[in-house]
C-alpha cells in the first residue's frame, strides 16, 4: 500500500515536472520569436510605422498630403484657392503648424492657388519647385510667399531627396540640362515617393511628352499608387507609362462635373483594362492610403462610400 502510494506520488511529480519543462521551453521559444518578431516590425515599422497618403478634395485642382512616420508632412500642390485650407485641417492635427516640404509641381493656378493660404497658416520649411515660372496674378502671390519663408530647392532628374530613416523622394522631372518645353505641364516636378517597399508616383500634369523622356531616362519603376497626371487628361497617363508603372492603385483628382471632360474615358478604360483600382475626387471625395511599408500592403478609403 505505501510502496504504490509513493511510487503514485513520484509518477504525479514527474508528469508535473515534464508540463513544467514543457511551458518553460514554450514560454522561451514564444519570447524568442516575439522578440525577433518585433526586432523586424521596429526596423519597418518605427513610431507607428505607418504613412498616409491623401489626395484631398479641391474640386477641379490638385492637392496631395503625405504624413511620414516620424512627423513630416509633404504637400504637393494645394488646390486653386482657399478651400485647401478646409481640406488640410480634416487631416493635420489643429496643434500641427508647420509642413516640413511643399511641392509646387508646375505653376498652374489649380495647383499653386492655394499655396498663399497655406503659407499664412503653416511654416513651410522647404519648397520644392520646377524651376521654371510664369508671371500671373496668381504667381505673383506665390513667389511673395516663397521669398517670405522656406528654402527654396529646384527638382533635379535623377537627384534623391532624403526625407527620413526610409523616405525619400526621387526626382524623375524636369531635367534642369534640357531647355523648358512649349507646355509648361510637361515641366512638371514628377517624383517617386519611396518609403521601404511602398512606392508613389506624383505626376503633376506631366502629359505624354514628358512620360516618354521620362522613360527615356529611367529603368521601369514598380510603383503601388499613381497619382494619374493632369486631372485623368487623356494628355497623360499613356498605357506605356502605366505599363511602365506598373500601379495597383491609380488616383485621379478632378472637379465634381468639370468643363474639361476630366478623367477621360480612354485613361479610365486603359486603367479597368490594366487591372487597377481607380479612386477620383470627382466620385470618391478624399481618399486616405495607408501603409507601412512592406511589400503589397496598402490600404484605401473614401470620403463618399
Ligand atoms: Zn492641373
Amino acid at each position: 500500500m505505501n510502496n504504490t502510494n509513493a511510487e503514485q506520488i513520484r509518477e504525479k511529480r514527474s508528469r508535473l515536472f515534464s508540463w513544467v519543462i514543457f511551458f518553460i521551453l514554450l514560454s522561451v521559444s514564444g519570447f524568442v520569436a516575439w522578440q525577433a518578431m518585433s526586432t523586424m516590425q521596429q526596423q519597418w515599422t518605427q513610431d507607428g510605422g505607418v504613412l498616409r497618403v491623401t489626395q484631398l478634395n479641391v474640386g477641379q485642382g490638385d492637392g496631395l498630403l503625405v504624413q511620414t512616420p516620424q512627423g513630416n508632412d509633404i504637400l504637393i500642390d494645394a488646390g486653386r484657392d482657399r478651400r485647401i485650407l478646409s481640406e488640410i485641417g480634416t487631416v493635420l492635427q489643429p496643434w500641427n503648424t508647420t509642413i516640413e516640404y511643399v511641392i509646387a509641381t508646375h505653376e498652374d493656378a489649380d495647383h499653386i492657388g492655394g499655396f498663399p493660404f497655406i503659407a499664412q497658416q503653416y511654416q513651410i520649411n522647404e519648397w520644392i519647385v520646377s524651376g521654371r515660372t510664369k508671371e500671373t496674378t496668381v504667381t505673383k502671390e506665390l513667389h511673395a510667399a516663397q521669398e517670405r519663408e522656406g528654402v527654396m530647392h529646384v527638382a533635379t532628374a535623377g537627384e534623391s531627396i532624403a526625407i527620413e530613416d526610409g523616405v525619400s523622394l526621387e526626382i524623375l522631372s524636369p531635367d534642369q540640362d534640357v531647355p523648358a518645353h512649349e507646355d509648361i505641364n510637361d515641366d512638371s516636378v514628377v517624383a517617386i515617393l519611396h518609403y521601404h517597399d511602398f512606392a508613389l508616383a506624383l505626376t503633376g500634369d506631366a502629359g505624354i511628352t514628358s512620360e516618354n523622356e521620362i522613360m527615356k531616362r529611367h529603368e521601369p519603376i514598380d510603383v503601388d499608387i499613381l497619382k494619374a497626371g493632369h486631372h485623368g487628361s487623356k494628355t497623360s497617363t499613356s498605357p506605356e507609362f502605366l505599363q511602365w508603372l506598373d500601379p495597383e492603385i491609380v488616383l485621379i483628382s478632378a472637379g465634381q462635373d468639370n468643363d474639361y471632360g476630366h478623367p477621360h474615358y480612354r485613361v479610365l478604360h486603359d486603367i479597368e483594362q490594366y487591372g487597377a483600382w481607380i479612386f477620383r475626387t470627382d466620385k470618391d471625395g478624399r481618399i486616405t492610403c495607408e501603409t507601412e511599408g512592406l511589400p503589397g500592403d496598402v490600404q484605401c478609403s473614401r470620403q463618399y462610400e
